[in-house]
């Protein structure tokens, strides 16, 4: 069981971003009723994947990605999507202020009671990176006694060397198809890892099944806070 919350905030960079580690954490927090606000900073105009076969042109991706975004959306069940209107590659870039005052504005009007997003220094890509350290700043202006908890996500090499294991663990085998619809609207970026899954979870291998199994966070350490 997921513990219950006044509003939960989710914020990640790219669409499809929360499709593989978060989407059936999100379903299961809607399906609960918990109130829930998806933040996506860019389109993913600069994806990589134009499609296999290619069905999509630099032209047409952004809107593709909408799209697909959309679908995703409904598959979770989220009512409350917002599309931040950021550039694709461009995040470490951005002014950290600008970035930093977004985040608190989405906190100030919605009042969550957690935030979703990437662990800074976990999160591999640098758009992911600069979203995560924009949330930790934002964050760490509030009072510690009413600052959102902060589940954040991580994956890289070094993660469990440095981090443990995730302290957060939820079980979303009731929400499996979702996850999968959800991870099938992204389809111009999945596609491949998808099929691979798929099959996996048909042969009931136990890489592929943990995807639809359970989800896994780190509560944000704001003790040993090394964003700048
Ligand atoms: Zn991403």
């Amino acid at each position: 069981m997921i513990e219950k919350e006044q509003h939960v905030l989710v914020i990640f960079p790219h669409p499809d971003d929360e499709a593989f580690g978060v989407s059936g954490t999100i379903a299961s927090y809607i399906n609960q009723g918990t109130p829930l606000t998806y933040a996506c900073l860019t389109l993913g105009e600069m994806g990589r994947n134009l499609g296999k076969p290619t069905f999509a042109t630099r032209e047409s991706l952004p809107e593709i990605r909408r799209k697909e975004l959309n679908k995703a959306a409904e598959a979770m069940g989220i009512d409350d999507l917002r599309m931040m209107g950021l550039r694709d590659k461009t995040l470490e870039f951005e002014d950290d202020t600008q970035m930093k005052n977004m985040v608190r504005d989405l906190v100030e009007e919605l009042n969550p009671s957690l935030v979703i997003s990437f662990y800074p220094g976990y999160a591999v890509h640098p758009d992911h990176e600069a979203t995560a350290r924009a949330v930790v700043r934002a964050l760490r202006e509030i009072d510690e006694n009413k600052r959102p908890k902060f589940h954040a996500v991580a994956f890289a090499n070094d993660t469990e060397e440095n981090l443990g294991k995730p302290d957060v663990v939820h079980d979303i085998r009731s929400v499996q198809e979702q996850k999968l619809n959800a991870m099938r609207a992204h389809i111009s970026q999945t596609a491949r890892m998808l099929e691979m899954l798929e099959e996996g979870i048909k042969a009931k291998d136990p890489e592929a099944l943990k995807w639809v199994t359970n989800e896994r966070f780190y509560t944000y350490d704001w003790q040993n806070d090394h964003v700048q």
